[in-house]
Order: C-alpha cells, then structure tokens, then sequence
C-alpha cells in the first residue's frame, strides 16, 4: 500500500475506554466507515454506509490527527475495520511506533494475517443480532490469550447460544477474558448477571460505561 491509499474513516476521537479489560483508560479511537454486517442492536448505524468523498483520509493524515492526544493507547473501530483495503498497513504503523493497538473486530473477517503485536476483541455474533451465520470460527485458531471474545446478548436464547459456543470450542482455554455484554436499554445487566451466575461459568460482564458516564446516544466519546 502507498502513502496515497485513502482509508474510510467515520471518526477519531479521544475518550474513556467503555469496554473489555482496558475499560476505563484514555484512549483514541479511529472509527472506520463501512461495514459488511447489519446486526439488527447495531448502535453505530451512521457507521456502516462507505460514503466515500467526505471520509477519505491517508496513513499520514489518520496517524498524524492520533498522535495530537499524545495518547499511545489506540482502539481501531467502526463499522468494520478489517474490512478495510491496507488497514494492515495502518496496524503494522502503530505497532511499529510503540502504541498499544486493539482491533475490534465482527468476527467475519479474518484476523489470520493481521500483525499479531496488535489485541483484538472478537465478536461472536449471537441470533438475536440475525448475524450469526457470519461467524469466523476459524479466527479461535489465530487469537491469543490477552486477546478477548465479546458476545453482545439480547436474550436468553443468546444466552444459551454463547454458552454453547464457549463449551464446544473451549474457548476458556483460549483466551483468558470472554466477554458479555447485555444490549444496553434492552436487556437489564441484572438479568444477565443471575443468569452468569447461576451457569457458573467464566466469563466478564461488562457496561457500556461511555454510555452511563455520557447520554447513550452520544457520538465521539
Ligand atoms: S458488526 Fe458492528 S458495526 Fe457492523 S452492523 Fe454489527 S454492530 Fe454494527
């Protein structure tokens, strides 16, 4: 790829991370535009159409508007960033100038040739997100153990589907945080939570906290 390639980019912006392991810490984030998936709680929908002139930036121009938040904490985002044309490029750019990078990813791409110095959170997608004949389940042969897997849960049959996944692939042995995240104002955390607790089984519940500390509908935090 050339200096000159032109990525879609909805957003960068610096905020708390709301999510995962590293919740809470300062972080920039660059929101790629575009993305193959419609999960039916989508909460980025301006997100997923490319709309290609007003969103076009090059390696320079992304890396340049990170580095002003002096922040070497960087989450790649979207919409779908490994839907992208080069965006290994744009990864091998972080990691080879010193930023903690993690890739979040729907789990329809592949993460098989993607710089491994990068983390990723991979979504498994469940059915209420009518997306779950998309499942990669090839990437659980590619991920790490600080590497994380977020099923995002609507219901209980979500649930049970999680769950399933889990036992059938091990994924406990796989890596070492799994993560369930209830789809905010849909189903309560505390729901979730008994259910986890009754299963007994090991995984992390986890907040949208950017959507308690700011309004939910929030954009750029
Ligand atoms: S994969 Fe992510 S960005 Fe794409 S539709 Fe689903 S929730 Fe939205």
């Amino acid at each position: 790829m050339t200096k000159t390639f032109k990525y879609n980019i909805s957003e960068i912006f610096y905020s708390i991370q709301g999510e995962g392991t590293r919740v809470g810490r300062p972080c920039v984030f660059v929101r790629f535009q575009g993305c193959e998936l419609r999960c039916d709680w989508c909460d980025t929908p301006y997100a997923l159409e490319i709309k290609q002139k007003e969103q076009l930036m090059n390696l320079e121009e992304i890396t340049q508007e990170v580095e002003k938040y002096e922040c070497k904490f960087v989450m790649l985002t979207g919409g779908e960033p490994l839907y992208h044309k080069g965006v290994k490029d744009l990864i091998n750019w972080f990691c080879d100038n010193n930023f903690e990078v993690v890739i979040e990813t729907n789990g329809h791409q592949s993460i098989a040739e993607i710089d491994k110095r990068a983390n990723f959170v991979v979504d498994i997608k469940c059915p209420g997100s009518k997306m779950e004949k998309f499942n990669n389940y090839e990437n659980f042969k590619h991920l790490k153990k600080n590497d994380e897997v977020k099923f995002v849960i609507l219901n209980r049959e979500d649930f049970d589907f999680a769950i399933n996944i889990i036992r059938k692939y091990e994924l406990n042995n796989i890596v070492d945080n799994i993560l369930f995240s209830p789809v905010f104002a849909v189903l309560e955390p505390v729901t979730l939570a008994e259910w986890i607790l009754k299963e007994k089984i090991n995984v992390r519940l986890q907040l949208q906290i950017h959507k308690f500390i700011w309004h939910p509908g929030k954009r750029g935090v």
